[in-house]
């Protein structure tokens, strides 16, 4: 683009063509009408239900999308990743495809970015058009996220956010970490994070790609992403801390049981009944310090790992890139 744009719109989708003309329709409405200069980011994550076709079709007729296709599904994660690495705009929009947010959020989301001077808005989906098997684990998941990360959050999953274009391009999105962005963003420093009440519809086309599994899914990667968060660059710090605990309780166990058996034999110069290998204990200081050794390697094996760490890296089959349009 000749000017930069001043929104980017990132829309990962998986399998919702239906959903597309009247999204990208209602987008250019909104955006056209505040006269911003935009670019809206395709991300077809894979899909096989001809949505990259109906993507080069808009893309035909509108210069401003940019779009990127995956050669197999990777999730929503690696979609949003692959939009932020390529957003341009100096404001970073993302919303699901599925029409369940609302383009018309994108003007007071971006006003009160301006305005507020914050980091990232994430949206809360207040009023909630869903089943209840997923707004009631739903607030679980959020309360449980508000308390491990300190962040006062409604909706943490909420797919319409808004972040400066410095922030997305912080976060390095892998696994199925977008439930967490907005963590994510307070841990890379910036801390200045919003909420806004958004408009929520319910789902017009087509099906929820996300199970139940979701919230089993969300729960591991909170307890992994705190985990990295403290020791990506020090897993030795977790697992030899517990090792060495574990060591030294084994040494100790030992250390009594031989002190017992000099005391009673020698001192008091009496019978010991059993042997020290006859008594659970012993067995006991065995099997911890074999953990505690195994944890040891596990810690080794996590610093190889941490000195070796690669990223993703996702496939991209197809492209439509706009690096100098006429
Ligand atoms: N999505 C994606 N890759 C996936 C699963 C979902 O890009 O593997 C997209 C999906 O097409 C939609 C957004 O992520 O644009 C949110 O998904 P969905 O609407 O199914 O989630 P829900 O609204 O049910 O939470
Ligand atoms: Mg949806």
């Amino acid at each position: 683009m000749n000017t930069s744009p001043y929104v980017s719109i990132v829309i990962p989708l998986y399998n919702e063509a239906e959903s597309l003309p009247e999204l990208e329709a209602w987008i250019r409405r909104v955006l056209e009408q505040q006269g911003w200069p935009y670019e809206i980011i395709f991300v077809d994550d894979g899909s096989t239900d001809g949505s990259w076709r109906v993507i080069e079709a808009l893309a035909q007729k509108n210069p401003h999308i940019r779009a990127f296709r995956f050669q197999r599904n990777y999730g929503k994660s690696a979609a949003l990743n692959v939009g932020f690495r390529h957003a341009r705009g100096q404001y970073i929009i993302t919303m699901d495809a599925d029409l369940q947010d609302s383009p018309d959020e994108i003007v007071p989301l971006v006003n009160m970015m301006e305005k507020e001077g914050y980091d990232l808005i994430s949206g809360w989906k207040k009023e909630r058009h869903d089943p209840l098997s997923k707004t009631l684990p739903s607030k679980l998941f959020n309360w449980v996220t508000r308390k491990v990360t300190g962040i006062p959050l409604h909706d943490f999953n909420c797919g319409l956010k808004i972040y400066r274009s410095q922030v997305a391009k912080a976060l390095d999105i892998h696994g199925e970490m977008h439930r967490y962005l907005p963590a994510m963003a307070k841990w890379a420093g910036f801390r200045r994070i919003g909420e806004k009440v958004v408009k929520h519809y319910p789902r017009k086309y087509g099906v929820t790609k996300f199970g139940l599994e979701r919230f089993i899914n969300g729960f591991l990667d909170l307890m992994s992403m705190v985990f990295v968060q403290r020791f990506r660059r020090r897993p030795m710090h977790f697992f030899g801390t517990i090792g060495l605990l574990l060591f030294v309780a084994a040494m100790g166990i030992v250390a009594y049981l031989v002190g017992m058996k000099v005391y009673y034999s020698w001192v008091l110069q009496v019978h010991v009944p059993r042997e020290v290998v006859d008594m659970p204990l012993f067995y006991i200081a065995l099997t911890t310090a074999i953990i505690g050794f195994q944890l040891f390697l596990a810690g080794f094996l996590g610093e190889l790992i941490a000195s070796h760490s690669s990223r993703d890296d996702y496939r991209v089959m197809a492209a439509i890139d706009r690096s100098d349009p006429a």
